[in-house]
């Protein structure tokens, strides 16, 4: 059986970058950047003042207190009218340019002004409270890089530097195929025998969180044709996603659908629990994935390995979910050889972060995963004592969890 890094691998290799397109940059929100951004601008333009208060010369206030006279005002949107000569001041705002001749500016609370004049009390530093031309940025800065995500102070950038469009890779269109005799679909109250879909709609979530677009093709019934239908209604997708049906049942169709449809599979069965009958393939070039049945072992799956070639597909560079060490607050045991991904919630204390398993492990058992900060990563047949180390893969930013 395959190692999930062994299964990883496989899967990234096949993942291509899918082309880009250029979007407007409130729509670039979470994409990832296809393009290199380089300034052509200085930010900011001019030396100007982060102050209210005066623009002077350093030098005219050596034997402070100085009185100036006061030879005008500028303020942010406007250029200064006249040069500020020895003895001079003139009132500036923030973000107005500072003037030539001036190259300080002293803070309205330091000073009494009056009768066209204005008194500072203290010496001043050469520069204080300038902010020099380009401190931001300077011409030819490379600023962002292809595969970057667009997050808001990347798109303030943007702005900054006049690109009102950028280039983004598209984002993979995923088809997602339910299928079982027994489910109902939401909206249906399950009739005998039957549950209700749960898998179509967290894997949804999940590849719109991945940054992804879904499409939902229902439910097929455990039969080759039905399946093979519905796998070619995805015809317009990207990647191909199915739940259920991958394991060795009599009525565990998804595999030889997927061949009938024209796929060829790389890979089945990862050494990992839950979600050991993982299924993957490709169909035209483009990735099919038969993720197994059960509710949490359809996410954790599509975590490890969807989730990061969706990325990969998306132009991101980063593509995996942070892993952290965290502490076991009670003891983390994996029974069975196969490598355990334990959901553990998060708590933050003194020594940093503990982790605890959210309750039973069964792969049917969603609740444990609503409470779940994420996964923690125990080799086969080892129980991780009270106070030991253990590596956990996040879902969620900590920052919501600190007390
Ligand atoms: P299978 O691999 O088809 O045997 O499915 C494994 C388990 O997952 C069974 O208990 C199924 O009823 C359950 N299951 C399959 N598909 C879904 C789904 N879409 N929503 C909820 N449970 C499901
Ligand atoms: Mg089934």
């Amino acid at each position: 059986m395959l190692t999930v890094e062994e299964a990883l691998e496989q899967i990234l290799s096949r993942g291509k970058v899918l082309p880009t397109e250029r979007v407007p940059i409130l729509s670039a929100l979470g994409r990832a950047l296809a393009e290199p951004i380089v300034s052509h601008r200085e930010i900011p333009p001019w030396p100007n003042s982060s102050m209210d208060g005066y623009a002077v010369r350093a030098a005219d206030t050596r034997g402070a207190p100085a009185r100036l006279a006061v030879v005008g005002t500028i303020a942010a949107g406007s250029i200064p009218s006249r040069v500020v000569a020895a003895g001079e001041a003139m009132r500036i705002f923030t973000g107005a340019p500072l003037p030539e001749g001036a190259d300080s500016v002293v803070p309205q609370e330091d000073t009494d002004a009056a009768d066209g004049h204005v008194t500072l009390k203290h010496v001043v530093d050469h520069g204080a409270y300038v902010r020099p031309r380009g401190e931001d940025l300077r011409v030819g800065d490379a600023v962002l890089s292809p595969g970057a995500v667009l997050g808001p102070a990347e798109i303030g950038l943007l702005a900054t530097l006049g690109h009102s469009q950028v280039f983004v890779h598209r984002r993979p269109r995923v088809a997602i195929l339910s299928t079982g005799n027994e489910l109902a679909e939401l909206g249906r109250e399950p009739g005998p025998g039957q549950i209700p879909n749960t898998n179509s709609y967290s894997l949804f979530a999940q590849v719109v969180e991945a940054g992804a677009e879904p499409i939902n093709l229902g439910i097929a019934a455990d039969r080759l044709e039905s399946i093979e239908e519905r796998l070619r209604w995805g015809g317009a997708a990207d990647v191909l996603l199915s739940s259920a049906g991958v394991s060795v049942g009599d009525l565990d169709f998804v595999k030889a659908a997927f061949t009938r449809a024209g796929a060829e599979l790389h890979l089945w069965q990862v050494s990992m629990r839950p979600g050991k009958p993982i299924t993957f393939g490709s169909l035209g070039g483009r990735p099919v994935f038969g993720l197994p049945g059960n509710p949490v072992s359809a996410m954790v799956t599509f975590e490890l390995f969807v989730r990061p070639a969706l990325r990969r597909m998306a132009g991101y560079t980063a593509i995996h979910r942070l892993r952290i060490r965290a502490r076991a607050l009670a003891p983390i045991g994996n029974p069975g050889f196969r490598r355990g991904y334990l959901r553990v919630t998060l708590a933050r204390d003194r020594d940093g972060w503990g982790a605890r398993l959210t309750g039973d492990q069964g792969s049917a058992i969603l609740t444990s995963m609503v409470r779940a900060d994420g996964l923690a990563i125990v080799q086969g047949d080892t129980t991780i004592k009270e106070g030991e180390g253990v590596e956990v893969l996040l879902f969620r930013d900590l920052e919501t969890h600190s007390v």
